[in-house]
Protein backbone atom coordinates (compact mmCIF):
# COMPACT_ATOMS: atom_id res chain seq x y z
CA UNK A 1 0.00 0.00 0.00
CA UNK A 2 1.72 3.10 -1.03
CA UNK A 3 0.95 6.54 0.80
CA UNK A 4 0.14 9.22 -1.29
CA UNK A 5 0.34 13.45 -0.07
CA UNK A 6 -1.91 14.88 -2.72
CA UNK A 7 -0.74 18.75 -2.70
CA UNK A 8 -4.00 20.83 -4.68
CA UNK A 9 -5.94 17.99 -3.66
CA UNK A 10 -9.30 20.90 -4.23
CA UNK A 11 -7.63 21.16 -8.24
CA UNK A 12 -8.50 19.75 -11.53
CA UNK A 13 -5.26 17.44 -10.92
CA UNK A 14 -5.82 16.97 -7.47
CA UNK A 15 -9.40 15.75 -8.03
CA UNK A 16 -7.97 13.09 -11.03
CA UNK A 17 -5.31 12.22 -8.66
CA UNK A 18 -8.29 10.85 -6.00
CA UNK A 19 -10.23 9.17 -8.47
CA UNK A 20 -7.43 7.15 -9.50
CA UNK A 21 -6.36 6.54 -5.74
CA UNK A 22 -10.40 5.37 -5.22
CA UNK A 23 -10.24 2.79 -7.86
CA UNK A 24 -6.89 1.13 -6.58
CA UNK A 25 -8.40 1.21 -2.46
CA UNK A 26 -5.61 -2.00 -2.14
CA UNK A 27 -2.85 -0.13 -3.63
CA UNK A 28 -3.48 3.54 -2.70
CA UNK A 29 -4.49 5.92 0.71
CA UNK A 30 -4.82 9.50 0.06
CA UNK A 31 -2.75 10.33 3.17
CA UNK A 32 -2.31 13.89 3.76
CA UNK A 33 -4.24 16.87 0.80
CA UNK A 34 -4.45 20.44 0.48
CA UNK A 35 -6.32 23.32 -1.13
CA UNK A 36 -5.13 26.73 -0.96
CA UNK A 37 -9.15 28.31 0.04
CA UNK A 38 -11.73 25.70 -1.27
CA UNK A 39 -12.79 24.32 1.99
CA UNK A 40 -15.81 22.67 1.45
CA UNK A 41 -14.74 20.53 -1.14
CA UNK A 42 -11.68 19.61 1.09
CA UNK A 43 -13.93 18.81 3.80
CA UNK A 44 -15.54 15.79 1.53
CA UNK A 45 -12.72 14.92 0.50
CA UNK A 46 -11.61 14.67 4.30
CA UNK A 47 -14.47 12.39 5.29
CA UNK A 48 -14.20 10.80 2.04
CA UNK A 49 -10.54 9.62 2.63
CA UNK A 50 -10.08 9.98 5.99
CA UNK A 51 -6.39 11.73 6.04
CA UNK A 52 -4.16 11.77 8.82
CA UNK A 53 -3.59 16.24 8.18
CA UNK A 54 -4.27 18.84 5.43
CA UNK A 55 -3.24 22.03 4.83
CA UNK A 56 -5.55 25.08 4.11
CA UNK A 57 -2.74 27.78 2.64
CA UNK A 58 -5.33 30.36 3.68
CA UNK A 59 -5.08 30.85 6.84
CA UNK A 60 -9.02 32.56 7.79
CA UNK A 61 -9.99 29.43 5.94
CA UNK A 62 -7.88 26.79 7.92
CA UNK A 63 -9.67 28.44 10.62
CA UNK A 64 -13.01 27.67 9.65
CA UNK A 65 -12.20 24.06 8.10
CA UNK A 66 -10.81 23.37 12.10
CA UNK A 67 -14.19 24.07 13.33
CA UNK A 68 -16.14 22.13 10.40
CA UNK A 69 -14.18 19.08 10.98
CA UNK A 70 -13.67 18.64 15.08
CA UNK A 71 -15.73 15.21 14.94
CA UNK A 72 -12.81 13.95 12.52
CA UNK A 73 -9.50 12.45 13.20
CA UNK A 74 -7.70 15.07 10.70
CA UNK A 75 -5.08 17.60 11.23
CA UNK A 76 -5.42 20.66 10.33
CA UNK A 77 -2.43 23.19 9.31
CA UNK A 78 -2.09 26.71 7.60
CA UNK A 79 -0.17 28.88 6.07
CA UNK A 80 2.40 28.42 3.08
CA UNK A 81 4.36 26.92 6.10
CA UNK A 82 1.76 24.38 6.29
CA UNK A 83 2.46 23.31 2.92
CA UNK A 84 6.45 22.99 4.16
CA UNK A 85 5.29 21.29 7.61
CA UNK A 86 3.21 18.57 5.66
CA UNK A 87 6.05 17.49 2.98
CA UNK A 88 8.79 17.34 5.58
CA UNK A 89 7.18 15.65 8.20
CA UNK A 90 3.88 13.29 7.69
CA UNK A 91 4.39 9.66 6.63
CA UNK A 92 4.10 9.05 2.60
CA UNK A 93 5.62 7.60 0.01
CA UNK A 94 4.75 9.37 -3.45
CA UNK A 95 4.35 13.68 -3.69
CA UNK A 96 1.98 14.56 -5.73
CA UNK A 97 2.53 18.35 -6.81
CA UNK A 98 -0.91 19.35 -7.95
CA UNK A 99 -0.59 23.08 -6.92
CA UNK A 100 -0.48 25.88 -9.38
CA UNK A 101 1.95 27.98 -10.26
CA UNK A 102 5.21 29.11 -8.35
CA UNK A 103 3.86 28.08 -4.80
CA UNK A 104 4.85 24.11 -5.92
CA UNK A 105 8.62 24.71 -5.81
CA UNK A 106 9.13 25.20 -2.13
CA UNK A 107 7.20 22.02 -0.87
CA UNK A 108 8.44 19.87 -3.91
CA UNK A 109 11.85 20.42 -2.61
CA UNK A 110 11.08 19.34 0.68
CA UNK A 111 9.61 16.16 -0.88
CA UNK A 112 12.75 15.69 -2.94
CA UNK A 113 15.24 16.11 0.04
CA UNK A 114 12.97 13.10 1.93
CA UNK A 115 13.79 11.02 -1.14
CA UNK A 116 10.40 10.36 -1.84
CA UNK A 117 8.61 9.44 -5.59
CA UNK A 118 7.57 12.88 -6.99
CA UNK A 119 4.49 12.87 -9.58
CA UNK A 120 5.21 16.34 -10.82
CA UNK A 121 2.51 18.06 -11.88
CA UNK A 122 3.69 21.75 -11.11
CA UNK A 123 5.60 22.06 -14.11
CA UNK A 124 6.33 25.92 -13.02
CA UNK A 125 8.84 23.90 -10.83
CA UNK A 126 10.84 22.90 -13.36
CA UNK A 127 10.63 26.00 -15.28
CA UNK A 128 12.03 28.53 -12.88
CA UNK A 129 14.25 25.85 -11.19
CA UNK A 130 14.81 23.04 -13.62
CA UNK A 131 18.45 22.89 -12.77
CA UNK A 132 18.52 23.33 -9.34
CA UNK A 133 15.80 20.46 -8.76
CA UNK A 134 17.34 17.91 -11.13
CA UNK A 135 20.22 18.20 -9.39
CA UNK A 136 18.57 18.16 -6.06
CA UNK A 137 17.22 15.14 -7.14
CA UNK A 138 20.47 13.42 -8.32
CA UNK A 139 21.78 14.44 -4.69
CA UNK A 140 18.56 12.98 -2.79
CA UNK A 141 18.22 10.12 -5.38
CA UNK A 142 14.58 11.24 -5.32
CA UNK A 143 12.81 9.68 -8.60
CA UNK A 144 10.76 12.22 -10.41
CA UNK A 145 8.22 11.14 -12.89
CA UNK A 146 6.50 13.38 -14.80
CA UNK A 147 2.29 13.95 -14.42
CA UNK A 148 2.16 16.25 -17.43
CA UNK A 149 0.66 13.82 -20.29
CA UNK A 150 3.36 14.76 -22.89
CA UNK A 151 6.35 14.27 -20.79
CA UNK A 152 4.44 10.96 -19.39
CA UNK A 153 3.87 10.39 -22.79
CA UNK A 154 7.62 11.01 -23.73
CA UNK A 155 9.07 9.09 -20.34
CA UNK A 156 6.74 6.23 -21.39
CA UNK A 157 8.60 6.03 -24.45
CA UNK A 158 11.75 6.18 -23.65
CA UNK A 159 11.35 3.05 -21.21
CA UNK A 160 14.36 0.41 -21.91
CA UNK A 161 16.16 3.44 -24.33
CA UNK A 162 19.07 5.45 -23.95
CA UNK A 163 19.26 9.34 -23.62
CA UNK A 164 21.64 9.40 -26.10
CA UNK A 165 19.86 7.66 -28.61
CA UNK A 166 17.32 10.67 -28.55
CA UNK A 167 17.78 12.63 -31.90
CA UNK A 168 14.71 15.11 -30.79
CA UNK A 169 11.26 15.32 -28.91
CA UNK A 170 8.46 16.36 -30.61
CA UNK A 171 5.68 17.94 -27.79
CA UNK A 172 2.44 17.71 -29.47
CA UNK A 173 -0.31 20.75 -28.82
CA UNK A 174 -3.85 21.08 -29.52
CA UNK A 175 -3.73 24.71 -30.64
CA UNK A 176 -6.32 25.66 -27.53
CA UNK A 177 -9.47 27.50 -28.20
CA UNK A 178 -7.43 29.59 -30.98
CA UNK A 179 -5.86 27.44 -33.31
CA UNK A 180 -8.14 28.74 -36.13
CA UNK A 181 -8.29 32.34 -35.17
CA UNK A 182 -6.37 34.99 -37.13
CA UNK A 183 -4.26 37.50 -34.83
CA UNK A 184 -6.57 40.33 -35.10
CA UNK A 185 -9.54 38.11 -33.74
CA UNK A 186 -7.93 37.49 -30.50
CA UNK A 187 -7.34 41.28 -29.58
CA UNK A 188 -11.20 41.23 -28.07
CA UNK A 189 -11.33 37.52 -26.79
CA UNK A 190 -13.09 36.88 -24.13
CA UNK A 191 -12.38 34.99 -20.82
CA UNK A 192 -15.22 32.83 -21.36
CA UNK A 193 -13.90 31.96 -24.96
CA UNK A 194 -10.32 31.64 -23.66
CA UNK A 195 -11.49 28.86 -21.09
CA UNK A 196 -13.23 27.07 -23.82
CA UNK A 197 -11.00 24.33 -24.25
CA UNK A 198 -11.32 21.62 -27.35
CA UNK A 199 -10.19 18.78 -25.48
CA UNK A 200 -9.10 19.15 -21.64
CA UNK A 201 -10.40 20.08 -18.68
CA UNK A 202 -8.23 21.39 -16.10
CA UNK A 203 -7.32 24.72 -13.82
CA UNK A 204 -8.34 27.76 -14.78
CA UNK A 205 -4.68 29.41 -15.51
CA UNK A 206 -3.30 26.41 -17.14
CA UNK A 207 -6.73 26.61 -19.43
CA UNK A 208 -5.22 30.32 -20.30
CA UNK A 209 -1.67 29.02 -20.36
CA UNK A 210 -3.15 26.75 -23.23
CA UNK A 211 -4.97 29.41 -25.20
CA UNK A 212 -2.10 31.67 -25.03
CA UNK A 213 0.30 28.75 -25.94
CA UNK A 214 2.26 29.67 -22.70
CA UNK A 215 1.26 26.05 -21.59
CA UNK A 216 3.21 24.18 -24.22
CA UNK A 217 6.27 26.95 -23.68
CA UNK A 218 6.34 26.41 -20.46
CA UNK A 219 6.37 22.35 -21.08
CA UNK A 220 9.35 23.25 -23.58
CA UNK A 221 11.34 24.00 -20.75
CA UNK A 222 9.88 21.19 -18.42
CA UNK A 223 11.15 18.80 -21.06
CA UNK A 224 14.80 20.23 -21.52
CA UNK A 225 15.32 20.26 -17.61
CA UNK A 226 13.32 16.75 -17.06
CA UNK A 227 14.89 14.91 -19.65
CA UNK A 228 18.30 16.74 -19.55
CA UNK A 229 18.73 17.79 -23.85
CA UNK A 230 19.96 20.68 -25.25
CA UNK A 231 17.47 23.34 -26.34
CA UNK A 232 17.87 22.63 -30.21
CA UNK A 233 16.38 18.85 -29.58
CA UNK A 234 12.97 19.54 -28.71
CA UNK A 235 10.13 20.93 -31.24
CA UNK A 236 6.49 21.56 -30.96
CA UNK A 237 3.92 20.15 -33.36
CA UNK A 238 0.25 21.00 -33.29
CA UNK A 239 -1.89 18.35 -33.17
CA UNK A 240 -5.72 19.44 -32.41
CA UNK A 241 -7.25 15.87 -31.75
CA UNK A 242 -4.72 15.21 -28.77
CA UNK A 243 -4.73 11.95 -29.69
CA UNK A 244 -0.57 11.24 -29.44
CA UNK A 245 0.47 12.89 -26.43
CA UNK A 246 4.12 13.23 -27.60
CA UNK A 247 7.19 11.78 -29.40
CA UNK A 248 10.50 10.66 -29.19
CA UNK A 249 12.49 10.65 -31.93
CA UNK A 250 15.88 8.77 -32.27
CA UNK A 251 19.16 8.41 -34.42
CA UNK A 252 17.90 5.96 -36.21
CA UNK A 253 14.67 8.49 -36.95
CA UNK A 254 12.75 6.03 -35.80
CA UNK A 255 9.74 7.69 -33.43
CA UNK A 256 8.15 6.26 -30.28
CA UNK A 257 4.59 7.91 -29.09
CA UNK A 258 2.07 7.36 -26.58
CA UNK A 259 -1.61 7.27 -27.83
CA UNK A 260 -4.89 7.60 -25.71
CA UNK A 261 -7.91 9.48 -25.54
CA UNK A 262 -6.99 12.44 -23.30
CA UNK A 263 -7.88 11.80 -19.38
CA UNK A 264 -5.25 12.91 -17.01
CA UNK A 265 -6.14 9.62 -14.71
CA UNK A 266 -4.16 7.82 -17.28
CA UNK A 267 -0.78 9.79 -16.85
CA UNK A 268 -1.31 10.13 -13.13
CA UNK A 269 -2.04 6.47 -12.68
CA UNK A 270 1.13 5.03 -14.65
CA UNK A 271 2.97 8.10 -12.47
CA UNK A 272 1.80 6.23 -9.22
CA UNK A 273 2.32 2.94 -10.16
CA UNK A 274 5.60 3.07 -12.72
CA UNK A 275 7.18 0.67 -13.14
CA UNK A 276 3.72 -1.31 -12.93
CA UNK A 277 0.70 -0.43 -14.73
CA UNK A 278 -2.58 -1.88 -13.35
CA UNK A 279 -5.63 -2.76 -15.34
CA UNK A 280 -7.71 0.24 -15.43
CA UNK A 281 -11.07 1.55 -17.80
CA UNK A 282 -10.98 5.35 -17.56
CA UNK A 283 -10.47 5.16 -21.17
CA UNK A 284 -10.93 3.11 -24.66
CA UNK A 285 -9.02 4.65 -27.87
CA UNK A 286 -11.71 3.16 -30.70
CA UNK A 287 -9.64 4.28 -33.63
CA UNK A 288 -12.06 3.99 -36.94
CA UNK A 289 -14.13 6.43 -35.12
CA UNK A 290 -11.43 8.47 -34.85
CA UNK A 291 -10.72 9.01 -38.25
CA UNK A 292 -7.74 11.49 -39.00
CA UNK A 293 -4.61 12.67 -36.89
CA UNK A 294 -3.74 15.79 -38.30
CA UNK A 295 -0.57 17.89 -37.42
CA UNK A 296 0.51 21.69 -38.13
CA UNK A 297 3.27 23.95 -38.03
CA UNK A 298 3.06 26.22 -34.70
CA UNK A 299 2.42 29.98 -35.42
CA UNK A 300 5.03 31.71 -33.30
CA UNK A 301 4.04 35.37 -34.29
CA UNK A 302 0.57 34.73 -33.34
CA UNK A 303 1.14 32.76 -30.01
CA UNK A 304 4.05 35.12 -28.88
CA UNK A 305 3.74 33.37 -25.56
CA UNK A 306 5.31 30.35 -27.17
CA UNK A 307 8.32 32.76 -28.78
CA UNK A 308 9.21 34.31 -25.30
CA UNK A 309 9.12 30.85 -23.57
CA UNK A 310 11.98 29.59 -26.53
CA UNK A 311 14.24 32.91 -26.01
CA UNK A 312 14.04 32.21 -22.42
CA UNK A 313 14.86 28.74 -22.59
CA UNK A 314 17.88 29.98 -24.59
CA UNK A 315 18.73 32.61 -22.00
CA UNK A 316 18.81 30.70 -19.41
CA UNK A 317 19.32 31.67 -15.52
CA UNK A 318 16.43 33.68 -14.45
CA UNK A 319 14.95 34.54 -17.44
CA UNK A 320 12.37 31.74 -17.60
CA UNK A 321 11.77 32.57 -13.71
CA UNK A 322 10.34 36.22 -14.29
CA UNK A 323 8.70 34.69 -17.87
CA UNK A 324 6.97 32.37 -15.32
CA UNK A 325 6.26 34.90 -12.80
CA UNK A 326 5.07 37.61 -15.07
CA UNK A 327 2.64 35.39 -16.81
CA UNK A 328 1.39 34.46 -13.71
CA UNK A 329 0.77 37.98 -12.86
CA UNK A 330 -1.27 38.28 -16.45
CA UNK A 331 -3.02 35.61 -16.72
CA UNK A 332 -4.21 36.39 -13.03
CA UNK A 333 -5.83 39.93 -14.28
CA UNK A 334 -6.74 38.52 -17.57
CA UNK A 335 -8.91 36.09 -15.30
CA UNK A 336 -10.29 38.84 -13.16
CA UNK A 337 -10.60 41.16 -16.57
CA UNK A 338 -8.68 43.80 -15.85
CA UNK A 339 -6.59 43.15 -19.22
CA UNK A 340 -7.03 42.22 -22.78
CA UNK A 341 -5.96 38.50 -24.03
CA UNK A 342 -3.22 40.18 -26.03
CA UNK A 343 -1.51 42.54 -23.28
CA UNK A 344 -0.62 38.87 -21.66
CA UNK A 345 2.79 38.85 -23.78
CA UNK A 346 3.57 42.58 -23.40
CA UNK A 347 3.43 42.38 -19.71
CA UNK A 348 5.99 39.71 -19.73
CA UNK A 349 8.01 41.39 -22.40
CA UNK A 350 7.98 44.36 -19.93
CA UNK A 351 9.21 42.39 -17.17
CA UNK A 352 11.55 40.34 -19.20
CA UNK A 353 12.83 43.93 -19.95
CA UNK A 354 13.12 45.69 -16.85
CA UNK A 355 14.56 42.70 -14.70
CA UNK A 356 17.40 41.74 -15.28
CA UNK A 357 18.50 37.91 -15.66
CA UNK A 358 21.09 35.98 -12.92
CA UNK A 359 22.72 33.46 -15.15
CA UNK A 360 23.68 31.04 -12.45
CA UNK A 361 21.30 31.89 -9.75
CA UNK A 362 21.21 29.96 -6.50
CA UNK A 363 17.66 29.12 -4.83
CA UNK A 364 17.34 32.43 -2.80
CA UNK A 365 17.90 34.52 -5.78
CA UNK A 366 15.28 32.81 -7.69
CA UNK A 367 12.31 33.18 -4.99
CA UNK A 368 14.17 36.97 -5.11
CA UNK A 369 13.62 37.23 -8.68
CA UNK A 370 9.86 36.22 -8.55
CA UNK A 371 8.91 38.49 -6.10
CA UNK A 372 10.67 41.20 -7.66
CA UNK A 373 8.73 40.52 -10.93
CA UNK A 374 5.64 40.71 -9.32
CA UNK A 375 6.44 43.85 -7.24
CA UNK A 376 7.50 45.45 -10.37
CA UNK A 377 4.46 44.55 -12.07
CA UNK A 378 2.41 45.61 -9.15
CA UNK A 379 3.75 49.21 -9.06
CA UNK A 380 4.02 49.81 -13.16
P1 LIG B 1 -6.26 24.00 -10.35
O1 LIG B 1 -6.34 25.47 -10.40
O2 LIG B 1 -7.43 23.20 -10.79
O3 LIG B 1 -5.89 23.54 -8.87
C1 LIG B 1 -4.84 24.13 -8.16
C2 LIG B 1 -4.74 23.56 -6.76
O4 LIG B 1 -3.75 24.29 -6.04
C3 LIG B 1 -6.03 23.69 -5.94
O5 LIG B 1 -6.05 22.67 -4.99
C4 LIG B 1 -5.85 25.04 -5.27
O6 LIG B 1 -6.62 25.18 -4.09
C5 LIG B 1 -4.37 25.01 -4.95
N1 LIG B 1 -3.74 26.35 -4.93
C6 LIG B 1 -4.00 27.39 -5.74
N2 LIG B 1 -3.20 28.42 -5.43
C7 LIG B 1 -2.44 28.05 -4.40
C8 LIG B 1 -1.46 28.70 -3.59
N3 LIG B 1 -1.06 29.95 -3.83
N4 LIG B 1 -0.89 28.00 -2.58
C9 LIG B 1 -1.27 26.72 -2.32
N5 LIG B 1 -2.22 26.07 -3.04
C10 LIG B 1 -2.79 26.71 -4.07
O7 LIG B 1 -4.96 23.58 -11.19
P2 LIG B 1 -4.71 22.29 -12.06
O8 LIG B 1 -5.07 21.06 -11.29
O9 LIG B 1 -5.28 22.47 -13.40
O10 LIG B 1 -3.13 22.34 -12.25
C11 LIG B 1 -2.24 22.05 -11.19
C12 LIG B 1 -0.82 21.99 -11.75
O11 LIG B 1 -0.76 20.89 -12.64
C13 LIG B 1 -0.41 23.22 -12.54
O12 LIG B 1 0.94 23.46 -12.34
C14 LIG B 1 -0.66 22.81 -13.99
O13 LIG B 1 0.20 23.47 -14.89
C15 LIG B 1 -0.33 21.32 -13.93
N6 LIG B 1 -1.00 20.52 -14.94
C16 LIG B 1 -2.36 20.46 -14.99
C17 LIG B 1 -3.02 19.71 -15.94
C18 LIG B 1 -4.50 19.59 -15.92
O14 LIG B 1 -5.05 18.78 -16.70
N7 LIG B 1 -5.23 20.31 -15.10
C19 LIG B 1 -2.28 18.98 -16.97
C20 LIG B 1 -0.84 19.06 -16.81
C21 LIG B 1 -0.25 19.82 -15.85
P3 LIG B 1 -8.14 25.77 -4.15
O15 LIG B 1 -8.94 24.76 -4.89
O16 LIG B 1 -8.53 25.89 -2.73
O17 LIG B 1 -8.03 27.08 -4.86
MG1 LIG C 1 0.52 19.13 -20.81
Amino acid sequence: MKKILVLGSTGSIGENTLNVIDTFPDHFKAVGLTAHSNIDLLERQIRKHNPESVVVSNPGKAQILKTKIADTKTAVYSGSDGLLEITKNSDYDILVTALVGFAGLAPTIEGIKRKKRIALANKETLVVAGEFIIDLCKQYDAEMIPVDSEHSAIFQSLVGEENKNISKLILTASGGPFFNREYNELQNVSVKDALNHPNWEMGAKITIDSASMMNKGLEVIEAKWMFNLSNDKIEVVIHPQSIIHSMVEFNDRSIKAQLSIPDMKLPIQYALTYPDRLESNFIETDFPKLHQLTFFEPDLEKFRCLKLAYEVMDQGGTAPCILNAANEFAVEKFLKGSIKFLEIPEIIDSALNKISNHHTPDLETIFECDRKTREFLETR
